[in-house]
């Protein structure tokens, strides 16, 4: 059963190849930026704390992501716990990491492969201001932009060195057209995930 995370800064495509990527192999998209802000418009207690962070371009406090991925997996030990997925946004900073490996460690839910987007710093900028200016997403503006690209490099980029030492990372050219990308994430996975 596939399990795997998909690690990109904003703007790298993480929304398209994710939802390919859960579909080519069977499983459920779990996307969190999706599900805070499906939260936010449905007015819940977590949409509530939520929003502001996500306006500023800023993350969500550990704990309330947390939950809520735990949630959506069954691993809140109200229900069974999904057997694959594809994870997108999350782990997003090495607390959420460690949590999740301790975690798949105790209910065999490790990640075979954390795929990393790679896309230069202007062409992330570019497609993002196209975004908010096609989709409104308020978080798409430039000055927010900016933050949240602060905010990846900061809190995210460690990532990197914590899955490549497991040695399950897949470092993708997130550059060209979606096939193209789409075409390498498949191609890097191969030897990664079990048939
Ligand atoms: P995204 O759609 O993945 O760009 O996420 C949009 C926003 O949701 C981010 O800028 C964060 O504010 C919040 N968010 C999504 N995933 C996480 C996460 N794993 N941890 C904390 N905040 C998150």
């Amino acid at each position: 059963m596939f399990r795997a995370l998909l690690l990109a800064p904003p703007g790298a495509g993480k929304g398209t190849q994710g939802q390919r990527l859960a579909d080519r192999h069977g499983v459920p998209h779990l996307a969190t930026g999706d599900l805070l802000r499906d939260h936010v418009a449905r007015g819940t207690d977590l949409g509530k704390q939520a929003k502001s962070h996500m306006d500023a371009g800023r993350l969500v406090p550990d704990d309330l992501v947390i939950d809520m991925v735990l949630r959506k997996i069954g691993g809140d030990g109200t229900g069974e716990i999904l057997e694959g997925f594809l994870l997108d946004g999350f782990p997003r900073t090495l607390t959420q990491a460690r949590f999740a490996y301790e975690w798949g460690l105790q209910f065999k839910r490790t990640f075979h492969a954390v795929i990393m987007l790679e896309v230069p710093e202007d062409e992330l900028v570019r497609r993002l201001v196209q975004r908010g200016e096609e989709q409104g997403r308020s978080d798409d503006t430039e000055e927010v932009i900016r933050e949240r690209l602060a905010v990846y490099e900061d809190n995210t980029a460690p990532l990197v060195d914590f899955y490549e030492s497991r040695g399950i990372l897949v470092r993708v050219d997130g550059t060209g057209t979606v096939d193209e990308v789409t075409e390498r994430i498949e191609a890097g996975l191969e030897p990664m995930v079990p048939a």
